[in-house]
């Protein structure tokens, strides 16, 4: 072995894949990361809407808490790398960071950009060989242990490294163009791994409400919203919910994804509804209804009302779902309308039918079981140096930085294997 060129290989040089590389080096291994897009870390680029939320501040403790599955699984690398040890792991890298609201911290450029390329500097300085377009096809193992891996390089020839210990980060199959293509699974399952089935998640909902194409573009800020599955209660978010081709987006909507897509999958029925006016009691929004008709002429119309009380864009929908029309005289509107129109601002359903496909989804749920991996190193318990890190593992959680987090955590734990 101790002729070999490499003592570790890492595939794909995303979030993980770069920590674990400049983590490994860093502590005297010789390391090939392989990635094979153009360049590194494509996805880490585009997330955050360009500005990379790359953790949260809230009290490490609290980590696990945000992580839908497997987050015992978690708990020793949040333990070895926590979302203070990353903040202080990119400050120490010339990233200057802030924290916004909700905890969660930025570059202060607002660039994404400058976390990819503090990772790829990272790895550079420690010495790792880096090689864009080399795609993976295969993990070499003999008599239960690794010792290598063919690709394909730049040039399109196929190639074999050897080396003792391979890392596999190859992220889920969320945004494919990113190069995360799924295929970690295939090497894993090759090796006698189960895969947990992979689904969206934090992915846009597809509702059937009647009047959606109103809605299109609508952004609602401060709502309550509680996800019904078969009827029953099993999720209540607050905040922004917003509403695009791809379907019900915002915060709001893609943390309540999770649960939806499994249901959905479940064959079992799934809405939303939304409190329109969560600050206010059923009563105090009745008296407010009141003052504001009694403030209106008789030949105003009932969309005037609505118009004071939610945004133009949800005027026809609430109106439809009251089957009152929206150019009904105020003077015409019964009493009896009035107490729906209470109990629609306090209870608007949305009923979800579909979820957005794994291009629009931010994480892939399933993965590598993490019972088949030791949650100390990141060391498969089936093969002798085979280490998973990132997404490729079932885990995932909700959106504010905790994703990013979870790749950093495991990739610093894979980085620091015994050569
Ligand atoms: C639009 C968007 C926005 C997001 N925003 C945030 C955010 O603000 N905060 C947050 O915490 N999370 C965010 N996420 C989630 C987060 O980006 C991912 O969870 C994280 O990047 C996963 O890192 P990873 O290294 O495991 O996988 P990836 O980043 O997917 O990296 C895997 C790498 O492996 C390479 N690869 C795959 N197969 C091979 C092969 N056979 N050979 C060689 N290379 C290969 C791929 O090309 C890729 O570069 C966002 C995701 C998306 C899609």
């Amino acid at each position: 072995m101790e002729n070999l060129e490499y003592d570790v290989v890492v595939i794909g040089a995303g979030a993980a894949g770069l920590m674990a590389a400049g983590t490994a080096a860093r502590n005297g291994s010789r390391v090939l990361l392989l990635e094979k897009m153009e360049k590194p870390a494509r996805k880490v680029r585009i997330t955050g809407k360009g500005r990379c939320n790359l953790t949260n501040a809230r009290p490490p403790e609290e980590l696990v808490q945000q992580v839908r599955t497997n987050a015992d699984f978690l708990a020793p690398a949040f333990a070895e790398f926590n979302n203070r040890s990353t903040m202080r792991f990119f400050e120490r890298n010339g990233v200057k960071l802030e924290t916004e609201r909700g905890d969660r911290v930025f570059p202060k450029s607002g660039k994404a950009g400058d976390i990819a390329n503090a990772l790829e500097y990272y790895c550079r300085d420690n010495g790792v060989d880096i090689e864009c377009n080399s795609r993976v096809t295969e993990i070499l193992t003999a008599a239960g242990r690794v010792y290598g891996v063919l690709y394909f390089n730049k040039r399109g020839y196929e190639r074999k490294v050897e080396a003792p210990n391979v890392i596999i980060a190859t992220g889920g199959v969320s945004y494919p163009a990113t190069g995360s293509t799924g295929d970690g699974y295939l090497f894993a399952d090759a090796l006698g791994h189960t895969i947990e089935p992979v689904r969206p998640s934090l992915t846009p909902l597809v509702t059937s409400h009647s009047q959606r194409s109103y809605m299109n573009g609508l952004l609602l800020r401060n709502v309550r919203a509680v996800l019904y599955v078969d009827n029953v209660p099993v999720r209540e978010e607050f905040g922004e919910i917003g509403f695009s081709e791809r379907g019900v987006e915002g915060a709001v909507a893609l943390r309540m994804s999770r649960d939806a897509v499994d249901a959905l999958i479940d064959g079992k029925s799934v809405k939303i509804v939304l409190d329109l006016k969560p600050a206010l009691t059923d009563e105090v929004l009745r008296e407010r209804i009141k003052r504001e008709v009694a403030e209106m002429q008789p030949e105003e119309f009932f969309g005037e009302l609505l118009r004071k009380l939610v945004p133009k864009q949800l005027v026809v929908p609430l109106a439809k779902e009251l089957d009152v029309h929206s150019k009904l005289y105020i003077s015409k509107v019964s009493e009896a309308e009035f107490e729906r129109l209470v109990k629609v601002l306090k209870g608007f359903v949305l009923p979800i039918t579909d979820y957005a496909p794994f291009e629009y989804a931010v994480v892939t749920a399933g993965g590598v079981h993490c019972d088949e991996v030791n949650p100390r190193t990141m060391e498969s318990l089936k093969v002798k140096g085979l280490y998973f890190a990132g997404e490729v593992l079932d885990v995932d959680a909700n959106t504010g930085g905790y994703n990013l987090q979870i790749a950093f955590s495991t990739g610093h734990l894979a980085g620091m294997l015994k050569k």
